[in-house]
């Protein structure tokens, strides 16, 4: 085998790990944004009265609280998503770099040099513009906000009906099971774009890698950016062969698991 069928099958098993570490990120992201639920419970406690309802006049007061909680879970939300970022950018590095040791005998960057890159990519990660025009922390703020609002909702109709605080507290799992989607996409984006930045980042750096191929992701759909980006042949190296300047690559679309591989320089491509 060559060495660049060799370093193909590293980097497809690569990424097909990554694509069991991202399922585990998002677990850790729910449940990381759900200690919320525990702060709304405690909450919930100090304006029950002894028969474990809430008074509706104390609604109002109870409902202005919710600014400390949608603060919270921006801070739960932030920490996570910024610790999920730097593992996967982590982790394809290292991954890269033990791959084309055992196949070319040289990393792309020296060992020394991988800390900086992998932070290198956390900072683009987090300031990148996105198409809806938001950075990640601006849709930290927005999932906080939705989440805040349904629970604003939830909370008002059970006081109002008099509901047990027992029962406010299973209609808050409620708001936040429903919500779970939109965590697990920015767990998908986020995580996937800081792979296919830092498979970038470490072959921009490499002296013999001449392109980046580009696999579409798993959802296989026509028109998504990835795929119609895997049948492009910009530089007449192959469709789907892009620089590692090519910032499109990083990140497609929304909820992208594209992923990239390497075209050793003195290769021929398909
Ligand atoms: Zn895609």
């Amino acid at each position: 085998m060559s060495a660049q069928s060799e370093l193909n099958a590293i980097f497809e098993k690569l990424a097909k790990d990554y694509g069991k570490l991202n399922a585990k990120q998002q677990e850790f992201a729910i449940k990381e944004v759900g200690r919320v639920r525990g702060d709304i419970a405690d909450l919930l406690a100090d304006y029950s009265t002894k028969d474990g309802t809430i008074k509706r006049q104390r609604l109002s007061r109870l409902l202005r609280e919710l600014d400390e909680v949608e603060t919270l879970m921006r801070n739960y939300g932030t920490t996570a998503l910024d610790s999920i970022i730097y593992e996967s950018a982590t982790f394809a590095s290292s991954g890269i770099n033990a791959g084309m040791v055992s196949t070319v005998g040289v990393g792309a960057v020296a060992s020394a040099q991988l800390e900086r890159l992998n932070k290198d990519v956390f900072e683009y990660v987090i300031k990148r513009y996105g198409d809806d025009g938001l950075v990640l922390s601006d849709r930290i703020w927005r999932l906080s906000g939705d989440m805040r609002d349904e629970l604003s909702k939830v909370l008002r109709a059970d006081i109002i009906r008099g509901e047990s605080v027992s029962a406010m507290i299973a209609n808050v799992r409620k708001v936040h099971d429903n919500e779970t989607w939109k965590i697990r996409r920015l767990v998908v984006t986020e995580g996937n774009t800081a792979y296919r930045t830092a498979t970038s980042y470490n072959a921009k750096r490499s002296d013999i890698v001449k392109g980046l191929l580009i696999h579409r992701g798993k959802a296989n759909v026509a028109n998504h950016q990835c795929t119609i980006l895997s049948k492009e042949d910009r530089y007449g190296l192959g469709a789907g062969v892009f620089k590692p300047n090519d910032t499109e690559i990083y990140s497609p679309h929304p909820n992208c698991t594209s992923f990239l591989t390497y075209v050793l320089d003195g290769e021929v491509l398909r």
